[in-house]
């Protein structure tokens, strides 16, 4: 009888003990299916999102961020600053300089050089790190500290230039960088000025971003123009995507284009139509819309105390541009504004001190 007391307890404990290990091993298969989706989940959004090669792999796709002006229409700054080197030209310089290694026009420890109002130069400078170039950058007197800072904290040279009033001017930032091309064995000049590739970097990476982003709705889009690279590329893709989209272009008031070939000084960075361009494309442009320097700057204070959004004075200019015609636009409308730069890059000129900024805004 004892003998069977015990039997019974040994298959309870048996059976006790089985129904324990296999919820044990239930609970891992479970944490093992768990864990095995994490690691999917993980994987992908490593692969997708975090993980790349250089930083060159980690231009373009910068956020669209609603900005809230005073109107039934929707818009949008793209926030190019947030491109590796911190502007919108890290996708044309790299463009350009792809397109002269495949054409063989540079080659392996060659010197890349060019003429930049800044921040082509720091994304050539950044691309010259990364590819083993050196990199000889010509710059003019009104840069930033900081871009020209950062020019050098890559590793490139500067050389400094008087600020001229026509880019032909021999001592003009251009006509230097020419100089030193002919003067440097292996050197190649990347000429965004001239070289039309400028515009077609846009053209197949900023245009064909925006749409997706915007599903195709975009109705308008502000960009400053210097080069005319981004307005020329960008407004082609959107023209052929949809010729309704309306292209307007943003040019310094004391530019030459602007003032009709008596250009005067100014201090806003980055835009201003300064010679006659084979970059810029009128055919896709529907307006060219001029902005003053104090214009520009007084965007500057109120885009990063309303907003959060520390931008630079040519993001200053498209906003400003935008902001004064807000009302006007319909409810469908959906606005795209390039902004440029970051203002992390201008600090030292003071734009960002005034405080209590005022802009009306609509509710978000
Ligand atoms: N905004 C900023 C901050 C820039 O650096 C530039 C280029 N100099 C522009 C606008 C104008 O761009 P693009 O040369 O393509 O006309």
């Amino acid at each position: 009888m004892l003998f069977v007391i015990q039997k019974i307890g040994f298959w309870a404990i048996q059976a006790r003990v089985r129904c324990i290990l296999a919820s044990i091993l239930g609970i891992m298969e479970e944490f093992d299916t768990i864990l095995q989706k994490n690691a999917n989940s993980t994987e992908l959004r490593v692969n997708t999102f975090m993980m790349h090669n250089t930083p060159l792999d980690a231009i373009g796709n910068t956020p669209l961020v609603r900005v809230p002006f005073d109107s039934p229409a929707t818009f949008y700054a793209k926030l190019e600053y947030l491109n590796p080197s911190g502007s919108m030209k890290d996708r044309s310089a790299l463009f350009l300089v792809t397109q002269a290694e495949q054409q063989g026009l540079l080659k392996p420890g060659y010197t890349l050089i060019d003429a930049s109002s800044g921040n082509h130069g720091i994304a050539l400078a950044m691309i010259g790190a990364i590819k083993g170039y050196s990199v000889i950058i010509t710059v003019s007197e009104k840069i930033s500290r900081e871009k020209l800072d950062a020019i050098q904290a890559y590793g490139a040279q500067v050389v400094m230039c008087p600020s001229t009033a026509v880019i032909e001017d021999p001592h003009s930032y251009h006509s230097v960088a020419k100089k030193i091309r002919e003067e440097t064995p292996n050197s190649y000049m990347v000429n965004q000025y001239f070289n039309p590739l400028n515009a077609t970097a846009h053209y197949s990476s900023l245009g064909p971003e925006i749409i997706k982003q915007t599903s195709g709705t975009i109705t308008h889009f502000f960009s400053g123009a210097g080069t005319g690279g981004t307005l020329s590329g960008v407004g082609k893709y959107l023209k052929e995507y949809d010729p309704a989209i309306k292209v307007i272009g943003i040019d310094a008031a004391n530019s030459y284009r602007a003032t009709q070939g008596n250009p005067q000084p100014y201090a806003v960075e980055g835009i201003g139509i300064d010679f006659i361009s084979p970059v810029m494309d009128y055919s896709v442009v529907d307006a060219i819309e001029t902005v003053s320097d104090a214009e520009a700057f007084s965007m500057l204070p109120i885009l990063a105390q309303k907003m959060g959004v520390l931008a630079g004075p040519s993001s200053g200019a498209v906003a400003y541009a935008v902001q004064k015609q807000a009302k006007k636009f319909a409810p469908n409308d959906v606005i795209v504004m390039i902004f440029g730069d970051s203002g992390r890059a201008y600090l030292t000129k003071n734009f960002y001190t005034v405080r209590g900024a005022r802009m009306v805004c609509s509710s978000i």
